[in-house]
C-alpha cells in the first residue's frame, strides 16, 4: 500500500481551496508485509503509524522546513524498542543528526527533540542498503538548492521512485531516466505549471509537464504529481486532472490509498 499523508510543497495550508486535495507538507508511506517506508517528514508525517513487526525506514530527501517540521509531532511508541531508522542520501548519520538536532532544539524548537528521542537510529544509507538487499534501495542527487536525495526502491519487481524535490534539466535526464526506467511509480515534484516555471527557475522544482514527457521517457507505468504548490486549488487541480484523464498521470491526493500489489 502506498499512502499520501502530505502532498503541498513549501508550506502547510489549510482553507476552503484545498481541503479536497490536502494541506498538509510531504510524507508517503510505502508499507507491505515485509517492510515499512518513509519519504520525507512534512507535516503528513504527523499521521503515520508506526508498524509494530516490521522494520520502518524513514528516507529524508533534504532539510528544508517542509520535508523535516513533521518529525518531532508523531507519537514515538516509546514502549516499543524497535528502532525507527533514519537515513540520507547524501550526509553520513552524524552530520545528519547534527543538522536535524539544531533545527529540533532551542532556540528553533522548545526541547531538544533529537537527544530526548531514543527511538530514532540514524543510518548511513549504503548500510540500510546492504542490510535490506531485496529492496534494491537507491538514490540519486536531484538538482536543489542545498541538494536533495530521490530514492528507488522495489517491492516484488516493481520499482518506485521518490524525485521530490528537484528543478529538472535537460543534463539530468539521461542519468535520471535511467534511475527510474520501467517503474511502477514515479513520484514527482509538480510544484509549478510550465508557465508559472518561467518565473521560478532556480527556486528547486519542476512542473508537472516536463512531469508527463519524462515519465514517458522513463517507461513508468505511474506518473505521480505531489509537492502541489500551496497556491494551487482543489478547482486548478481537478481541471489538470481532468485535462490529463485517459494518462498515466495521477494528482497526489491526501490520504489517498493506493495498492501496489496485484
Ligand atoms: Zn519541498
Ligand atoms: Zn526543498
Amino acid at each position: 500500500m502506498l499512502i499520501h499523508h502530505g502532498v503541498r510543497g513549501s508550506i502547510p495550508c489549510s482553507n476552503f481551496e484545498t481541503t479536497k486535495y490536502g494541506g498538509n507538507t510531504p510524507c508517503i508511506e510505502i508499507i507491505t508485509d515485509k517492510i515499512q517506508i518513509i519519504f520525507d517528514c512534512g507535516s503528513g508525517f504527523s499521521k503515520v503509524k508506526f508498524a509494530e513487526k516490521i522494520p520502518t525506514i524513514i528516507f529524508l530527501s533534504h532539510f528544508h522546513h517542509d520535508h523535516i517540521q513533521g518529525l518531532p509531532f508523531n507519537e514515538f511508541n516509546v514502549k516499543n524498542s524497535k528502532p525507527i531508522f533514519l537515513t540520507n542520501g547524501v550526509y553520513k548519520n552524524n552530520i545528519l543528526k547534527d543538522i536535524l538536532s539544531k533545527y529540533l532544539s532551542p532556540p528553533y524548537f522548545p526541547i531538544d527533540f533529537i537527544k530526548e528521542n531514543n527511538v530514532i537510529k540514524f543510518i548511513d544509507f549504503d548500510e540500510i542498503a546492504s542490510m535490506y538487499k531485496e529492496f534494491n534501495f537507491d538514490k540519486i542527487i536531484l538538482n536543489h538548492p542545498g541538494k536533495a536525495s530521490g530514492y528507488s526502491m522495489s517491492i516484488e519487481n516493481k520499482k518506485f521512485c521518490y524525485l521530490l524535490d528537484n528543478e529538472f534539466d535537460a543534463s539530468q535526464e539521461r542519468e535520471l531516466i535511467q534511475f527510474c526506467k520501467d517503474s511502477h511509480s514515479i513520484i514527482w515534484d509538480g510544484m509549478y505549471t510550465e508557465i508559472e516555471l518561467e518565473e521560478k527557475k532556480g527556486w528547486g522544482h519542476s512542473s508537472i509537464e516536463q512531469g508527463i514527457n519524462f515519465g514517458q521517457k522513463a517507461n513508468s507505468k505511474n506518473l505521480i504529481i505531489s509537492h502541489h504548490s500551496p497556491s494551487r486549488s482543489d478547482e486548478q487541480l481537478d481541471r489538470i486532472k481532468f485535462k490529463y484523464s485517459g494518462t498515466n498521470l495521477l494528482i497526489a491526493s491526501e490520504n489517498e490509498r493506493m495498492k501496489i500489489n496485484g
